[in-house]
């Protein structure tokens, strides 16, 4: 959106919320007016819906009102009140995001854990330690990146998310990453990279190119609580990362096609180096605690 759009709509927000429905324009500008308010569509209402309705939108918000919340203190107003799907009733803390907020590089896992439930932050425990170091190898460090996951809220167990759960949370997602406008997005784990992707492809298969979601490049790799339980996994996730590092620099940002790297050449091995027979389940609920 322009900032002139951003401007027009801003304004006719501002004048129907003083009570006047209607207003008359000096001719000649009526219609390109009228233009920029219908093509700034409904995602740009966050200003009026801030502090007025975070309340209402915690309880019964749509997808499309909350694509339209303004910023991002906004945004995790009403996702950490949010009472949406039936996680609420299990969670012990809103798990929205950490990092930087002008990040190059955001970062999706799937769904909190226990510790990220009981802290309220995500990818904290051992494997958001081996995350910050894997990111730092690559010259990310974890202050300079945004990390968030499809759900705000740790399902039960660390059971698998339910289809009508991501249909509530992912639009959360989906904000933030509008928000942040990353340069490019790291999805971490197959159920982060399924969903993002609308695929039910195996990581195996996704990970090792370049992807778009909405526009952004993204790169799939494996989620970290995996290499804890598969170190062998760790050097392909290094190359996925290094794959981030060259689209932030600049280097690469188009889709690739797959391409077979080295760690998945045939040498008795399984996916990515791991043990033979290793299944994409494995990775799974890749989830620290
Ligand atoms: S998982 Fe998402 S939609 Fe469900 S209650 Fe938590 S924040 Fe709301």
């Amino acid at each position: 959106m322009t900032e002139a759009r951003e401007a027009v709509r801003s304004y006719l927000k501002g004048r129907e919320a003083l009570g006047e429905p209607e207003m008359f324009l000096p001719p000649g500008s009526r219609g390109e007016a009228l233009e920029q308010v219908r093509t700034a569509g409904s995602r740009d209402t966050g200003t009026a819906v801030r502090g007025l309705d975070a309340g209402r939108l915690a309880r019964s918000g749509t997808r499309e009102e909350i694509l339209g919340i303004a910023d991002m203190d906004g945004l995790r107003e009403v996702a950490e009140a949010c009472t949406r799907c039936g996680l609420h009733a299990t969670r012990t803390k809103v798990v929205f995001s950490d990092g930087a907020a002008d990040a190059r590089v955001l970062c999706v896992g799937e769904a909190p854990g226990a510790n990220e439930d009981r802290t309220g932050l995500p990818f904290v425990g051992r494997a958001g330690k081996l995350l910050d170091r894997l990111l730092l190898s690559v010259g990310f460090p974890r202050a300079d990146v945004f990390i968030c996951n499809v759900l705000k809220c740790r399902p039960p167990g660390n059971r698998n998310p339910l289809p009508d759960e991501i249909e509530a949370c992912s639009p959360f997602m989906l904000r933030q990453l509008e928000l942040v406008r990353p340069t490019v997005i790291v999805a971490f784990g197959t159920f982060a990279a399924q969903t993002l992707l609308g695929c039910r492809d195996s990581l195996r298969h996704l990970r090792g190119r370049t992807h778009l979601y909405e526009g952004f490049p993204l790169v799939v790799t494996y989620h970290p609580a995996a290499l804890l339980r598969n170190p062998g996994w760790t050097r392909p996730t290094w190359h996925d990362l290094q794959l981030a590092r060259r689209i932030v620099d600049g280097e690469q940002g188009q889709p690739t096609p797959r391409v077979v790297t080295e760690d998945e050449a045939p040498r008795g091995s399984g996916p990515g180096g791991g043990p033979a027979g290793a299944k994409d389940q494995l990775i799974l609920g890749g989830r620290d605690g």
